[in-house]
């Protein structure tokens, strides 16, 4: 058990990404703990990086409190409010139970506000509107609750500067969404709360699987809790809030399989908030797949696949923090012959834009020269990542080109156009690891994934090592063929209807 049981900005940051991970880290026997995966370490490194470059480069004058910890730098942060210092670097607040370390403390009017200096964007954004993060403006709630305790908030709109330099400010009474309307200073106040009785104990969290698990350092440890309750989270999109619907009726996949879904129904509806009658159909028929252990994936409707002799499998690696896109791969395969496959690559050789747009333009063109070719992928990130491309190089090919590529009836997302919306799998869920790995298929590295391919990545920039390099070709190629291998699969399941 942790004996630090307060209120810190890191804490709440948790709860948003998983309402298990304080009691975990409070509570949990930490030698369950894994460790740290290296992309996280890479993150916490380029944050910490990032954060140098940016005070380095700063050009007002500012009070460095870096060098200070604990009381001693509390003690020094207060005296400098005091005094009025106008900008205070790596200064540390507390009132009550409630901590925060922000990276910044500017004086505003009689008072100061809070901003911190993040490695990422400064909001989330969609193709229709920008909207501030939560697990950002959660911790920037908590600076400006202790501030106005401390009687020293200059406003309640603290700030980030983020990844490219610009500083967005989080006006914490601001309504967001049309729906539902919902402001940061409501959501800080919901996430102290449920923080609060996680430290007195007076709620109990629960494991639940996402995509969140796959880097979290209790991954091992909620597996085998999830597993040994046959917790309904592992079934494909099911997800916590679901769960938490569901689970005093039924509450684990064996329940799910054995249940009578009529039983659940109240005219159109279920009787689960947030789940449909549809839903819970498929839900259902997902748990009856999960627990019958000579259960088979099917399809659950025809699916058009093209017809061309040519085949391309097609996988990119992006360093998201560089903002690069560094390889284009491909798995060439000609009439349907596993002899015949051949893996083409396009990898900038160096960070300039020059190198990036150069592999661009030529898997661009082999595209281009392959054709009349089927094109298959694995989600929409190929095609959203290729029209930032378009936009940053528009020497190369114009955005009709782009979308014509993808709305080609010959360019298929193996993802969203066939597996989720004609499959079915006895499977957690869908990513291409799992259900190629389900098929047999294996990875030549022995720990394959996007976020270690990053981590990879820099430190290849860093040391420019041939075989760090070939581990990341090796790895693009297999998911090229893991690809490959999804699709004639699918090709040869059953059909098996649902009403
Ligand atoms: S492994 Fe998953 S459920 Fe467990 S604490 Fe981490 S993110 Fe939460």
């Amino acid at each position: 058990m942790n004996s630090d049981t307060r209120i810190t900005a890191a804490r709440l940051y948790d709860l948003i990404q998983c309402p298990h991970r304080p009691s975990m880290d409070l509570f949990g026997n930490p030698e369950e703990r894994d460790q740290v995966s290296p992309f996280v370490q890479l993150l916490w490194e380029r944050g910490t990086a990032h954060e140098l470059d940016v005070i380095g480069e700063l050009s007002t004058p500012f009070l460095d409190l870096s060098g200070y910890s604990g009381k001693e730098k509390e003690a020094k942060t207060l005296e400098a409010m005091r005094q009025g210092e106008p900008l205070i670097y790596a200064g540390r607040i507390t009132a009550d139970n409630l901590v925060g370390e922000p990276d910044l403390l500017r004086r505003e009017g009689d008072g100061y506000v809070a901003g911190d200096i993040k490695s990422g964007a400064g909001e989330e954004h969609s193709s229709t509107d920008s909207k501030p993060k939560k697990h950002y403006g959660v911790q920037l709630a908590l600076y400006t609750d202790i501030l106005e305790r401390l009687g020293s908030a200059g406003s309640r709109v603290p700030f980030v500067w983020d990844v490219h330099g610009d500083e967005i400010p989080y006006d914490l009474d601001e309504s967001h969404g049309s729906k539902s309307p919902w402001t940061m200073a409501e959501v800080y106040a919901e996430t102290l709360r449920a923080l609060s009785r996680i430290i007195d104990q007076t709620e109990v969290t629960t494991a639940a699987y996402s995509s969140m698990c796959k880097q979290c350092h209790w991954r091992s440890a909620c597996s085998s809790q999830l597993e040994a309750a046959n917790d309904l989270t592992l079934i494909p999109e099911l997800g916590r809030a679901r769960r938490d619907a569901m689970e005093e009726q039924l509450p684990s996949v064996i329940d799910l399989a054995a249940a009578n879904v009529a039983d659940y129904l109240d005219k159109k509806k279920t009787v689960f908030p947030g789940v449909g009658a549809a839903m819970l159909d498929k839900f259902h028929e997902r748990a009856r797949l999960a627990v019958d252990p000579d259960s088979e994936p099917y399809l659950t409707a025809d699916v058009a696949l093209p017809n061309a002799n040519r085949e391309l499998f097609f996988d990119i690696e992006v360093d998201p923090m560089r903002n690069v896109c560094y390889l284009h791969g491909f798995v060439e395969r000609t009439n349907g012959d596993a002899g015949s496959e051949q893996y083409v690559s396009f990898f900038a050789d160096d960070l300039t834009a020059a190198a990036e747009e150069k592999a661009f333009a030529a898997a661009w063109d082999y595209i281009q020269t392959s054709k009349p070719c089927s094109i298959y992928y694995y989600s929409k990130y190929e095609r959203t990542i290729w029209r930032k491309l378009q936009e940053k190089y528009p020497h190369v090919c114009t955005r009709s080109d782009i979308d014509a590529l993808f709305e080609d009836p010959l360019a298929v997302d193996l993802l969203y156009d066939v597996v989720k919306k004609a499959t079915e799998w006895p499977t957690r869920d869908y990513s291409i690891k799992t259900l190629a790995g389900y098929l047999g298929f294996e990875w030549r590295d022995t720990e394959p994934s996007g976020a270690a391919s990053i981590e990879w990545y820099d430190r290849w920039v860093k040391s420019g090592d041939e075989g760090i390099k070939q581990r990341i070709l090796e790895y693009n190629e297999d998911d090229c063929i893991a690809t490959r291998v999804l699709l004639d699969a699918v090709r040869a399941l059953p059909l098996k209807p649902t009403s």
